[in-house]
């Protein structure tokens, strides 16, 4: 599967916003957009103070920055674009619903990872089951009534008894529960938008699209 490998901070640095792809190192003073707030390339500095952005400008990067986010290659961006269109309720909610249910999104928000790429790396190399049935593909979209476990031969890896100990409540969106000690998380329902804590402006992706 296609997927982004260039430095990611450069993302953060093009967008002028942490996207927090890279787990603690995002809260650290090494934070690249924090150190270096302009964009990347011989002329982010000198663009960086005189840059009108147009109407189109906009949509566009909002759409790039979502797309960054959650780590989705433009095609299947779209896809998502397509199936919120067809769905009932406000295209820009549900498009975000839509991303936060992938299970690589859903595995970083219940803790088992720091970053998203993080937990889609997990989810590839086979760590987690749905319902007890292992699952491995990333963009796998979870539903109201869904468990999601470490898988029983991983549970016994340092990485997830350290991680196990680190789950908390504190930060869990509310469509999701966790049972540290199962290492288990499970999908209370679909996120509403007030739920999903993205600095993003969905309206604008809708225009992007609609043009
Ligand atoms: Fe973005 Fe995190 Fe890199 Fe900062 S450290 S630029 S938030 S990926």
């Amino acid at each position: 599967m296609a997927r982004y490998t260039d430095a990611v901070c450069k993302l953060c640095r093009r967008e002028g916003q942490k996207l927090f792809l890279k787990g603690d190192r995002c809260l650290s003073p090494k934070c690249a957009v924090d150190r270096r707030p302009f964009a990347p390339g011989d002329h982010g500095r000198k663009n960086a103070m005189r840059r009108k952005v147009s109407e189109y400008g906009m949509q566009l990067r909002e759409k790039q920055k979502a797309r960054r986010m959650y780590g989705v290659l433009e095609r299947q961006f779209r896809g998502y674009f397509e199936e919120a269109s067809r769905r009932k309720g406000l295209t820009g909610s549900t498009l975000l619903g839509l991303l936060e249910s992938r299970l690589d999104n859903v595995v970083y928000r219940l803790g088992f990872a720091d970053s998203r790429s993080q937990a889609r790396q997990l989810v590839r190399h086979g760590h987690f089951v749905v319902n007890g049935t292992k699952t491995d593909i990333p963009s796998f979209l979870v539903s109201p009534g869904d468990v999601i476990t470490v898988r029983e031969r991983s549970r016994s890896t340092t990485y997830f008894k350290e991680r196990t100990q680190m789950l908390s409540t504190g930060n869990l969106p509310s469509w999701l529960v966790i049972d540290s000690a199962a290492m288990a998380g499970s999908v209370l329902n679909d996120p509403t938008r007030e739920e999903i804590a993205v600095p993003l402006n969905e309206q604008l992706i809708v225009e992007y699209y609609s043009r």
